[in-house]
């Protein structure tokens, strides 16, 4: 990281991790087509099933059920392509998630969340049994329920939704994008029947991602993209051997995160004990929840989120509005409005996340330049 930026936006993308860097560096020089057969096309497909591996070890599942994509999005596009006659989605699921929910032929039902963001477990199953019954068919109904939110990373109890799930006969998709290197993933411990995971959140480079599929799962899933036989005649088209190779990477070194949780809950606790110290009346969204080691929204009413991210850019810190973000432009967020947190409050919810490059220099420079904004909206925030 350059010593005069503070990346604190790991949620939007990670920096790219030092070993997929060289791997990516290195399969660049691969350059057979993994279908060829002649000894470049071997030495391609080396590399994908070596990453196929690496990624199949963070999710503790058989690398046969890796089937990789062009990134999280093209992989729940994917799952949600299905026929499916019913869609429950969570109310706080990402655009890639509702988007393709919604355009599906399936009728989709939202699945309300309480004030925290989670899955109330007693509402939910009694949502299953109104909306999916007792005699679901098998390949009947889809439930979408993210693994950890990217806004306020909040994390969902998700093997008992996936019990529920499956005693109605439906299947479980579980984006679990956020989560990875930051929540231990065990496919089987979680259930999940498809999972979903993205190369450019966990260090690795963008155009990568993965769709896992669960040992009950629907093998027969239909592909997506058609006109080539690659990935097992699952997902057509020439594959990334670059990109690949530096998901693998990144996914060996995201599992190794796993032993620095305590690490990144700490310097995220100190950030947002910084910050209350400085404006008193910010509010931590979700403070009480289950909540990624890495996520902080905070909020501090009468500050719009818009005008603080831009000060902050300003004074060298990289942090997000926290709401969806992809046109460059804020929006009201979706995810604060299901949670019931007031429009005033929702737009001024600044997001800092943080990652595998973060350290304590970084926390203390967010502070000094959090201060410096706050102070400088001409007396109209109070810092202590
Ligand atoms: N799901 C979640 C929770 C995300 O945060 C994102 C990216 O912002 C996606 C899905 C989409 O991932 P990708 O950029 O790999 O398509």
């Amino acid at each position: 990281m350059s010593l005069s930026r503070t990346y604190l936006d790991y949620n939007a993308t990670a920096p790219l991790r030092p070993a997929a860097r060289e791997a990516v560096l290195n399969a660049l020089d691969a350059f057979g087509n993994a279908s060829s057969v002649h000894a470049e096309g071997r030495g391609a497909r080396s590399v994908i099933e070596r990453a196929r591996k690496e990624v199949a070890a963070l999710v503790s599942t058989d690398a046969r059920n890796v089937a990789f994509t062009s990134g999280a999005t093209e992989a729940l596009n994917w799952a949600l392509s299905a026929p499916w006659k019913k869609v429950l989605l969570s109310a706080v699921e990402h655009p890639a998630v509702i988007a393709p929910g919604e355009r599906s032929s399936a009728r989709t039902v939202f699945i309300p969340v309480d004030a925290n963001g989670l899955v109330d477990l007693e509402r939910f199953a009694e949502l299953l049994r109104d909306q999916v019954g007792e005699d679901s068919e098998q390949d009947g109904a889809l439930v979408a329920v993210q693994l950890a939110n990217n806004e306020t990373g909040v994390v969902q109890p998700i093997a008992e939704i996936a019990r529920l799930v499956h005693g109605y006969g439906a299947k479980l998709l579980v984006d679990a994008v956020q989560a990875a290197g930051r929540v231990n993933i065990d496919v089987a411990a979680l259930g999940s029947d498809y999972l979903v995971l993205s190369s450019h959140k966990m260090g690795g480079p963008t155009g990568a991602g993965a769709l896992v599929l669960g040992s009950a799962a629907d093998n027969e899933l239909k592909p997506l993209i058609v006109g080539g036989g690659q990935e097992r005649n699952k997902r057509a088209g020439t594959e990334s051997v670059a990109a690949l190779a530096g998901f693998g990477a990144a996914a060996i070194a995201a599992q190794d995160d796993l032993s620095r949780v305590n690490d990144f809950a700490a310097l995220r606790d100190e950030l947002e004990a910084r910050l209350t110290a400085a404006t008193p009346a910010l509010a931590v969204i979700a403070r009480s929840a289950p909540r990624l080691c890495n996520t902080s929204l905070v909020a501090l009413e009468g500050a719009s989120s818009e005008t603080t991210v831009i000060a902050l850019d300003l004074n060298g810190v990289a942090a997000s509005a926290g709401s969806a973000c992809s046109s460059g432009k804020t929006a009201r967020s979706p995810v604060l409005a299901a949670m019931g947190v007031s429009p005033d409050m929702a737009k001024c919810a600044v997001r800092f996340s943080l990652g595998w490059a973060t350290d304590q220099k970084d926390i203390a420079a967010c502070d000094v330049a959090w201060r410096r904004v706050m102070k400088s909206r001409g007396g109209e925030r109070q810092v202590a």
